[in-house]
């Protein structure tokens, strides 16, 4: 078993990732202490893989102008926490100076991270997925969190891991 946190800015699609990989088996990290309750973790999977799971939940109230404080404590306890991260960007947005934050904290951080690049149906998040290249974290994974496309690829990517 290994632990996976998906992280990255409010709106992303990190939750719905999460739900997706859970299903309804999902516990509230409520029974700790300060930033550790707006951790979501839940039993994942991926066919035959297992794995627990991390949402940085409890982001959503704050907005691009407060990224210090709260949101960077919240993730760093989330990839201490991690065997690996999936870093979730909008591919339909493109980079944002928020996304270059979460870009640094990984960087500094985490020694494995998944770049996935979200919300890749359809060819309008072509630009965005090519943009996210300049993240410096590899090549980045295109998923749809909301249509369940790119579950096999994150799969083989996971499944070393396991
Ligand atoms: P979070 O704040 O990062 O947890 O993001 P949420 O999971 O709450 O999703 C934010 C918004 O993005 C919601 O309106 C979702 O329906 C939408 N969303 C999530 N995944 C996808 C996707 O794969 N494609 C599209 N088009 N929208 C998505
Ligand atoms: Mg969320």
């Amino acid at each position: 078993m290994f632990t996976l946190a998906i992280v990255g800015r409010p709106n992303v699609g990190k939750s719905t990732l999460f739900n997706r990989l859970v299903g309804r088996k999902l516990a509230l990290v409520d029974d700790q202490p300060g930033v550790t309750r707006d951790l979501r973790e839940g039993e994942g999977r991926l066919a035959d893989l297992r794995f627990t799971v991390i949402d940085t939940a409890g982001l959503e109230e704050i907005t691009d102008d407060s990224l210090q404080g709260r949101m960077r404590r919240l993730t760093e306890r989330a990839v201490d926490m991690a065997d690996v991260c999936l870093f979730m960007i909008d591919a339909r947005t493109g980079i944002t100076p928020s996304d270059e934050v979460f870009a640094d904290i990984l960087r500094r951080r985490s020694s494995r991270v998944i770049l996935a690049a979200n919300k890749a149906e359809g060819s309008a998040a072509d630009a965005g997925v090519i943009e996210a290249y300049s993240l410096g974290l590899g090549e980045p994974l295109r998923v749809s969190a909301e249509h369940g496309e790119g579950m096999s690829e994150l799969m083989s990517i996971l499944r070393p891991i396991s």
